[in-house]
């Protein structure tokens, strides 16, 4: 990390993440990788606030109230400039932002300006606890830095070409086109890294088949040939699909007729529920794979039955997508469960000799940082781990807006 001396060579991007009481920050250079400071500012909103700054090898944190993400991001500049860099002065490329739902209106990378703001605005009645955190996080950034464009990148994007068949709901043609209701798929931005990154490791960067496993708090899988996604698990919302840290994944949509008309639960109880209080939370109190996996080797039932029922699912969606591809080549695991929780790979992934798919449990093992194949030698299938870098994707993908300005 070398604040301003290096940012001159070529301009980097501040990369900007913002949840509704979180603010995550990388300033990174798109081509050469360097990661020249990061942060995180939590509890945004709340009386006690707080944010820790990395940069030169130093980690600050200071606990403070950040009424909001104007503040958050001003205190993060005055981080930036103890440190000799001055982010108004710096030739800041561009600003990355992280917008969850891009609706039907975006699937490519789009430089912000006052028309863009009312239409991802518009289209936050899809992604209501996502989008409009998102808008406060571009209007700070305007303010703070308004000679450095803005590019918005849309998690929904890559999925964008899904198959007709895969992304439509089978309900009312009339209701769906009215109300924008299709399955639009989020995480792209990491789909589409790590399958870029795992057709680069197999140097094989056409027409491979290859599912790949994000498992995060949040939690999605995909089925990719040649490079286009086939099929995806998080739906109309990141609700869908597997089952998570907090979220529910997939269940019968009766449940929330039921929830309402017999338990009585309002529509945000509900959504409460669904997307706060389930998933593992729900099902034996952590969120935390390493406090799960903790409590099962004590022996506790509640964990290890939360445990089986996330690779349970996990495993139908690995069946589903085997058989759409028609052939895998690789199956890759990425974020922060499935690049570090041996055991959901070996889990998710066990008895599969007969289509092919052997894990090497000596390889499974190995703690890396870098992109590595855990399949035995005599597997059919590749099976991989690679890190996923959801802020180089958006750096890159800024750069190349304000590029071709
Ligand atoms: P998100 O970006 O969705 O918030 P991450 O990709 O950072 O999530 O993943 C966070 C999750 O990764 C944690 O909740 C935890 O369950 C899991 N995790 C992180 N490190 C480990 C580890 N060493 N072993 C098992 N699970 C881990």
């Amino acid at each position: 990390m070398t604040g301003t001396t290096a940012m001159s060579a070529r301009g980097a991007v501040l990369v900007l993440n913002a949840g509704s009481s979180s603010l995550k920050y990388q300033l990174l250079q798109p081509d050469t990788e360097e990661v020249q400071a990061d942060g995180v500012a939590e509890r945004i909103g709340e009386s006690e606030s707080s944010i820790t700054h990395e940069q030169d090898g130093e980690e600050s944190t200071e606990v403070l109230a950040l009424p909001d993400h104007h503040a958050a991001i001003e205190r993060a500049m005055r981080f930036f400039a103890d440190h000799g860099t001055d982010l108004t002065t710096a030739g800041l490329l561009a600003v990355g932002h992280r917008v969850v739902h891009g609706g039907r209106t975006f699937y490519r990378p789009t430089l912000i300006d006052p028309e863009v703001i009312s239409e991802i605005s518009r289209i936050s009645t899809l992604a209501p606890l996502h989008n409009p955190a998102n808008l406060i996080g571009i209007d700070a950034a305007r303010s703070l830095l308004p000679d450095v464009p803005s590019v918005a990148v849309f998690d929904t994007a890559f999925f964008h070409s899904l198959p007709d068949a895969a992304a439509t709901y089978a309900i009312d043609r009339g209701v769906a086109d009215l109300h924008a209701i299709r399955r639009y798929g989020f995480h792209g931005t990491s789909h589409e890294y790590v399958s870029q990154q795992v057709a680069e490791f197999l140097d094989r960067p056409v027409d491979l088949h290859q599912i790949v496993l994000h498992l995060g708090n949040g939690a999605s899988a995909s089925a990719i040939a040649g490079g286009s996604p086939i099929d995806t698990s998080m739906g109309m919302t990141p609700l869908e699909g597997l089952v998570m840290g907090t979220r529910s994944g997939d269940i019968d949509p009766g449940i929330v007729l039921h929830l309402n008309r017999v338990a009585r639960l309002g529509v945000d109880q509900i959504d409460t529920l669904l997307n706060k209080q389930s998933g593992l939370k729900g099902l034996c109190g952590e969120n935390d794979f390493r406090s799960i996996t903790e409590k099962m080797a004590a022996g506790d039932a509640g964990a290890r039955r939360a445990y089986d029922i996330y690779i349970h699912r996990l495993r139908r969606y690995i069946g589903a997508y085997m058989i759409e591809l028609g052939r895998v080549d690789a199956i890759t695991f990425t974020a922060g469960v499935g690049e570090n929780a041996a055991s959901v790979r070996a889990d998710a992934l066990a008895g599969l000799e007969n289509y092919g798919i052997v894990i090497d449990a000596e390889r499974n093992a190995v703690r890396a940082k870098h992109a590595r194949r855990i399949s035995a030698d005599d597997s059919d299938v590749d099976v991989l781990v690679v890190p996923t870098n959801e802020e180089l994707a958006i750096a890159r993908q800024a750069a190349d807006v304000v590029a071709a300005l």
